[in-house]
């Protein structure tokens, strides 16, 4: 069996695509005002560089304000901590973001925990992810709602379905099986200390690698007809240097009736819906404000 290759480059643009015209009437409802997104990069960390400049950039094609703020790596906790008091106290500023990792001397965690919640577009804040775990409405993580929508686009009934997740980061495997949950899948989450992971990965209908370790899961984990979702990033010490996924895409296409590539799969949704979630935090704090 071919698998259905999971195209989220194209669905990512169907959701660009939407938020952009969401956008324009957000504008035309608020007189001329835009979403705004700001970013704090802290350091001089190359990847980081790239996310930040790519997120800005999507941000802009959009029709959103953009808001960089580039710090340097020996930057204070305070001057961090003031930066994010202004922008949360900042009526253009929609949506925060910290970009992670930052210097050792300063906790991610924390900080990002000082973002308001009403602008929290990762998703990432305790007050957001409690928010998640009760089912209440609030900003959820962009790479599980980028997920959700490919196995919406899937058609695949999740009502009942063995859905299991390798990995269980706060980043995204704890958020991917909340989210699966509230879809009323039956959700296992495995990790480091699971015993017997092939056998756990053998039940699922839906299987999500979200590890960072390449090719880990091999045809033979994988229940024929199984959507698999591969979250992985594993940059190769190939020259040019490749990107490869968690799942091993050749073999595993024979077995599963969908999977996500690598690239061109999970990574394009999750600027997608940073986009979206700027968007509906800017909606929030309108209604919050009264002013519809
Ligand atoms: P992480 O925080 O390092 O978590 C990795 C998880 O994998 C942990 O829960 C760990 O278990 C588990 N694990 C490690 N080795 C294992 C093994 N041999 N068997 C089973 N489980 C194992 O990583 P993350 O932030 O969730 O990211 C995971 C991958 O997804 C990375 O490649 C990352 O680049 C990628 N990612 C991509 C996107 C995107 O936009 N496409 C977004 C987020 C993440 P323990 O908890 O027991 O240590």
């Amino acid at each position: 069996m071919a698998a259905q290759i999971l195209d989220g480059k194209a669905i990512a643009a169907e959701v660009r695509a939407d938020v952009a015209r969401d956008v324009t009437a957000f504008s035309e409802q608020h007189d001329g005002r835009v979403p705004g997104l700001a970013t704090i990069l802290i350091g001089d960390d190359p990847a980081s560089a790239v996310y930040v400049k790519g997120k800005q950039k999507a941000c802009a094609e959009v029709g959103m304000q953009g808001f960089n703020v580039p710090l340097p790596a020996d930057v204070s906790r305070a001057e961090v901590v003031a930066l994010i008091e202004r922008l949360n106290a900042d009526y253009e500023v929609s949506g925060i973001l910290c970009q992670l990792p930052v210097p050792g001397h300063l906790d991610g965690v924390e900080l990002t925990g000082m973002i308001d919640a009403s602008k929290d577009v990762d998703g990432l804040t305790p007050l957001s992810a409690g928010l998640l775990a009760l089912g209440r409405e609030g900003l959820r993580p962009c790479t599980p709602q980028g997920v959700m929508t490919l196995l919406e686009s899937t058609g695949a009934q999740l009502e009942g379905a063995e859905a299991v997740v390798i990995g269980r980061s706060n980043l995204f495997g704890k958020p991917m099986a909340q989210l699966l949950l509230g879809a009323n899948a039956t959700v296992t989450v495995c990790h480091s200390r699971t015993r017997d992971l092939a056998a756990v990965c053998r039940r699922a209908d839906v299987l999500i690698a979200a590890v960072g370790r390449a090719r880990m899961v091999e045809a033979d984990w994988v229940k024929p007809g199984a959507i698999v979702i591969d979250v992985g990033m594993n940059r190769l010490n190939t020259s040019p240097a490749t990107l490869a996924g968690d799942v091993d895409f050749d073999a595993v296409s024979e077995v599963a009736s969908a999977i996500t590539p690598v690239p061109g799969g999970v990574g394009p949704m999750t600027i997608a819906f940073l986009l979206r979630n700027t968007l509906q935090a800017a909606r929030m704090q309108r209604a919050g404000r009264g002013d519809h």
